[in-house]
C-alpha cells in the first residue's frame, strides 16, 4: 500500500500575539512538520523556537479525548457527549431556576479562536443572560484596552508591523520583545542592522535580552512608569518640543495635563524612577527629535494596579507630539496571546459586546439584542477575572465553565483560586490537555479540538485576521470549542423547558426553539458571517471581509468594510478619533507607585515574566523536549550582591515568601537585575517544579479600570530552604 500523500495546510502559530503564519505538513492523520509561511506578512517565513517545534506538541499522550466526570477525589469516569451535556445542563438549569443567571459564569481564553469567542459570548450574554464572562486576556492586555478607550475613544491599535521598518525611534516599555514576541524582535534587529541610526530606548526594571539592542536603557523602579512619562512630557514642554497644532486641533484635556506634569520635574522623576537625570533628558531628546516615534509595550505596563494610568500617560506623549497616524509613529501595544484581539473584537469580556460595543451603553445593547433576537440584555457588566473567583468563593456564583485556560496556575493568589473552585457547586473544564493544575478541581472535563485539528480565525497584534485551516482530525471525540458551546446551548434549552423555567421574554415559545434559532451554526463561516454583521458601521467594520477573501488575498487588517479592496494599515491618519468630540483625550493621572510596598518584613521586590522558550503554563510547549534546553526548571533570579547580603549562593534552594504564601526555587545569580529585585518565570507548574508556583506568592491587587492584576510587583522576603 502506498503511504498517504503529504499535504500542506495554512495556519498561524498558536502561541504569541505576533501571529506568525505557519504551513503544516501532514498526511491527513498526523502533523509531521511545520515551517514558516513565507507569504504571511507577520513573519515572512520565519519562526522562533516555539513555533518551530509545534509539530511535537499535538499528538501523543496527555490529550483529552473523551468527556470525563470526576466521581471521587482523583477518580474520573468516561461519559458520552450526550450523557455529559445532559447532566451538566440539568445542573446549570437548576441553578438558573433557583438562583437566576447571575449565579453562572464563564472564564475563557485569549487562545480561543474568534468564532468560539463569539459563540460563548452569545451563549452567556444573549441566551443565559449573565455577563459574568471573562478571559485570561484580563491578565495581559486589559489595561491596554482601557488605555486606548480612555485616550483614543476605542480599543483600536493604530499601528502595524510595517511601522517597525519605518520608525526613527522605538520606545520599548515593559516588553521583553526578544522573549515574548521573538519574530517582532528579529524584525527590529534587522532594521537596526540596516539603519544603525534607528534609536532604541528600552525601559524595564530588568536588563532583558531586549535591552541588548538599546541605545538608551532606563532601568526604572517597578511602578514608576507614570512618573517617567510625565517627566518626559515635562521636558518636552520645557524644551518647546510639542506639536501645538495637533494638540489644538485633535485633542482635549491638555491644560489639566500640562498643570499636572509641572510637578514632575526631572530631579523628582529621576529620584522616583531611580535613574540618572541625564538619561531622562536623553529619552526626552530622542522622543523630541525623531521624525517618527513608535512605542511598543506589553505586560510591564499592563500588569499593574495602575495599568490604565500607565497606558494613558504613554499615549499622552504621542498626542502631545503628534506622533500618531503617520508611518512609523504611534502607540502600539503588543498582545500576549494569539487571539486576545479577537476576544476584544467579539466582546468576550464582561463589559463588552461584539463589535467594540459596551454593555453599559443602551444603544449598543439594543443593537446586539436585535441581532441576537432577544428583547433585552442585562445592563450591568459582569465580574472580571479576579473578582469572579472571589465571587465564586463567597458563593455569589455557583457554577463556572472554564475553557482553554489554567487559572490555578495563572491567576494571582493561587490559594484563593483553589478555595473558590472547591466551593463551586460545579466546575466544567473544557480543555485539550489533561495535566493542568485546574483539572483536579473540575467536576467535568470536556475534550476540545486543538490547533491544527480545526478551522479557525484569529486576529494578531496588528489587527490582522488570519484564516487557519484544519490539517488533521481531533483525537477521540474531541470537538471544536464553538461546537461544544452550541451543543450545550441545545442541552440547556431542553433542561430549562423540562424544568418549566420561563423564558425572560416572548420572542420564542420555548427555550428549545430559542436555542435552535440562536445556535444552529454549521461551521466557522456561518459564525463569522453573523459576527461580521455586528461590526458594520463600527471602527472595526469587517462587513466586506469574507473568508474567501482571506483565502484568496491572505490575512487582512481591519477595518475592511463592504467594498474595500484591502485592510487598513494605520488608523487615525486624519486626526479624527472615535470620541463624541472627535478629539483624542489627554489624561492626567498621578504617580501612585505599587500596590504593596516593600517594608522591613518583606524587603524585596518580586517581578514575574516570560521565558523565551516556554508558553503560559506549558500545556503545549512542555511537550517539546528541546524547549527545556535553555531552562530546565523555574529559577529565582537575584542580583549577586543581594545573594551575598542574604548569605545565599547560586544553585541553593531558597524560600520566597509574601503575605499570602510561599514557593521554593533554586537561586540564580543575575546581575541584569537591579538591587532589591527578584525575578521568577510565570510558566512552570506543579508538573515541573512542584513547589515553585509563582502565583502562591503574587497578589490579587487589580487596576480599578481594567481589573488587571499587579503581577509585576509583590513585596517578598527570601531565606535558605531545604527540600520538603
Ligand atoms: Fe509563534 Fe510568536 Fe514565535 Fe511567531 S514569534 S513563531 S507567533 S511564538
Amino acid at each position: 500500500m502506498n503511504p498517504p500523500a503529504l499535504r500542506e495546510s495554512r495556519s498561524v502559530c498558536p502561541y504569541c500575539g505576533t501571529g506568525c503564519g505557519v504551513l503544516i505538513e501532514h498526511d491527513g492523520e498526523r502533523i509531521l512538520g511545520v515551517r514558516g509561511d513565507p507569504e504571511h506578512p507577520a513573519n515572512f517565513g520565519q519562526l522562533c523556537s516555539k513555533g518551530m517545534t509545534l509539530a511535537q506538541t499535538v499528538h501523543g499522550s496527555g490529550r483529552a479525548t473523551v468527556p470525563l466526570q470526576r466521581v471521587a477525589e482523583e477518580t474520573w469516569q468516561q461519559a458520552s457527549w450526550e450523557q455529559s451535556m445532559g447532566q451538566i445542563a440539568t445542573r446549570w438549569a437548576e441553578i438558573y431556576r433557583d438562583r437566576g443567571p447571575q449565579a453562572l459564569a464563564f472564564y475563557v481564553s485569549g487562545q480561543l479562536p474568534t468564532e468560539d469567542y463569539y459563540v460563548v459570548n452569545k451563549l452567556a450574554k444573549g441566551f443565559l443572560g449573565t455577563n459574568h464572562i471573562d478571559t485570561n486576556s484580563r491578565l495581559c492586555m486589559a489595561s491596554a484596552v482601557t488605555g486606548y478607550k480612555r485616550s483614543l475613544g476605542m480599543d483600536s491599535v493604530p499601528c502595524s508591523y510595517e511601522d517597525l521598518e519605518r520608525t526613527d525611534c522605538l520606545f520599548i516599555v515593559g516588553a521583553n520583545v526578544a522573549y515574548a514576541h521573538p519574530i517582532i524582535f528579529r524584525r527590529i534587529e534587522a532594521v537596526k542592522a540596516q539603519r544603525p541610526e534607528l534609536r532604541i530606548i528600552v525601559v524595564d526594571p530588568r536588563r532583558t535580552a531586549t535591552a541588548s539592542i538599546a541605545d538608551l536603557f532606563l532601568p526604572i523602579l517597578p511602578g514608576t512608569d507614570v512618573a517617567l512619562f510625565h517627566g518626559i512630557l515635562h521636558l518636552l514642554i520645557w524644551n518647546d518640543r510639542l506639536d501645538t497644532d495637533f494638540i489644538q486641533q485633535h485633542t482635549e484635556g491638555w491644560q489639566e495635563l500640562k498643570q499636572r506634569v509641572q510637578e514632575y520635574t526631572p530631579q523628582r522623576v529621576a529620584e522616583l524612577c531611580q535613574i540618572a537625570e541625564a538619561d531622562l533628558q536623553r529619552a526626552a531628546e530622542f522622543f523630541a527629535t525623531s521624525p517618527a516615534v513608535l512605542s511598543l509595550w506589553c505586560q510591564g505596563l499592563n500588569q499593574s494596579a495602575h495599568g490604565t494610568d500607565n497606558n494613558v500617560a504613554l499615549i499622552n506623549l504621542h498626542l502631545a507630539t503628534g506622533q500618531i497616524g503617520r508611518p512609523g509613529a504611534g502607540p502600539f501595544s503588543l498582545t500576549g496571546q494569539p487571539n486576545a484581539m479577537g476576544g476584544r473584537e467579539t466582546g468576550g469580556m464582561p463589559a463588552l459586546l461584539p463589535g467594540h460595543r459596551e454593555i453599559a451603553n443602551g444603544e449598543d445593547r439594543a443593537a446586539i439584542a436585535e441581532l441576537w433576537g432577544v428583547e433585552t440584555l442585562h445592563p450591568e457588566p459582569g465580574y472580571t477575572a479576579v473578582p469572579m473567583f472571589q465571587a465564586l468563593e463567597r458563593g455569589d456564583l455557583a457554577a463556572i465553565w472554564i475553557t482553554c485556560t489554567n487559572p490555578v496556575l495563572s491567576l494571582p493568589d493561587r490559594q484563593q483560586v483553589e478555595r473558590a473552585l472547591r466551593t463551586a457547586e460545579q466546575v466544567v473544564l473544557q480543555e485539550s490537555y489533561l495535566d493542568g493544575e485546574t483539572m483536579p478541581f473540575a467536576h467535568w472535563l470536556l475534550p476540545a479540538a486543538s490547533w491544527g485539528e480545526r478551522e479557525a480565525l484569529v486576529t494578531n497584534s496588528e489587527r490582522r485576521i488570519s484564516h487557519l485551516q484544519a490539517a488533521v482530525p481531533p483525537p477521540g471525540s474531541a470537538r471544536p470549542d464553538w461546537q461544544i458551546f452550541c451543543d450545550f446551548a441545545h442541552a440547556l434549552a431542553l433542561a430549562l423547558d423540562r424544568l418549566s423555567v420561563p423564558l425572560p421574554d416572548r420572542k420564542d415559545d420555548s427555550w428549545q426553539q430559542r436555542a435552535l434559532r440562536m445556535f444552529s451554526f454549521r461551521d466557522t463561516a456561518s459564525i463569522f458571517a453573523e459576527y461580521r454583521r455586528c461590526t458594520i458601521g463600527r471602527d472595526l467594520d469587517i462587513g466586506g471581509l469574507e473568508i474567501a477573501i482571506l483565502d484568496r488575498q491572505g490575512p487582512q487588517q481591519w477595518p475592511f468594510p463592504v467594498g474595500a479592496k484591502s485592510g487598513q494599515v494605520r488608523l487615525y491618519a486624519n486626526g479624527i478619533f472615535p470620541t463624541p468630540s472627535g478629539r483624542a483625550r489627554f489624561h492626567a493621572p498621578v504617580h501612585l507607585g505599587v500596590a504593596e510596598e516593600i517594608d522591613a518584613r518583606y524587603p524585596l521586590r518580586l517581578t514575574t515574566g516570560r521565558l523565551r522558550d516556554q508558553w503560559h503554563s506549558m500545556a503545549r510547549s512542555g511537550r517539546a523536549a528541546s524547549l527545556f534546553a535553555s531552562a530546565e526548571e523555574a529559577l529565582l533570579a537575584i542580583h549577586p550582591q543581594d545573594a551575598r547580603q542574604y548569605g545565599l549562593q547560586e544553585g541553593q534552594l531558597v524560600r520566597v515568601e509574601s503575605r499570602r504564601g510561599a514557593a521554593l526555587y533554586r537561586l540564580q545569580c543575575d546581575d541584569s537585575l537591579q538591587r532589591g529585585l527578584l525575578f521568577v518565570p510565570m510558566h512552570f507548574g506543579s508538573r515541573y517544579s512542584p513547589a515553585a508556583l509563582c502565583n502562591s506568592v503574587t497578589q490579587a491587587a487589580i487596576d480599578p479600570y481594567s481589573g488587571e492584576p499587579e503581577f509585576k510587583h509583590t513585596a517578598v522576603r527570601i531565606s535558605a530552604a531545604e527540600l520538603p
